[in-house]
């Protein structure tokens, strides 16, 4: 599979036999996308919530986004290095959740 995308000058390519492409689908993505279907299953909130429509009101993307909100109440005064590392890691997410949210 290649997904070309001009724009962003990007080239992705995934090689998956189609043997084990049928397995995913019928183990992971037809039981996942009926329990969607249902209202029902689990929300993840990722990197991929930026290209949904309800980016902007989803609970799960607003929690996990405000659990950064923690290292406000963390003692002691300074953060760690490993904290840094992990607000580091997300804000990106966090920026971009505060961006939608302000856009609606
Ligand atoms: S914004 Fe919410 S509903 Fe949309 S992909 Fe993210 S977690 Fe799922």
């Amino acid at each position: 599979m290649a997904i070309f995308q001009p724009r962003r000058e990007n080239v992705s390519i995934y090689e998956i036999s189609k043997a084990d492409l049928l397995k995913w689908t019928n183990k992971v993505l037809k039981p996942t996308a009926e329990l969607a279907f249902k209202g029902e299953g689990e929300f993840k909130a990722g990197e991929y919530c930026k290209f949904c429509k309800v980016k902007a009101t989803c609970r799960k993307r607003a929690e996990c986004n405000l659990e950064l909100a923690k290292y406000d109440f963390e003692m002691p005064s300074q953060l760690t290095n490993t904290e840094i590392s992990s607000i580091l890691d997300t804000v990106d997410s966090l920026i971009s959740w505060v961006d939608d949210v302000k856009g609606y």
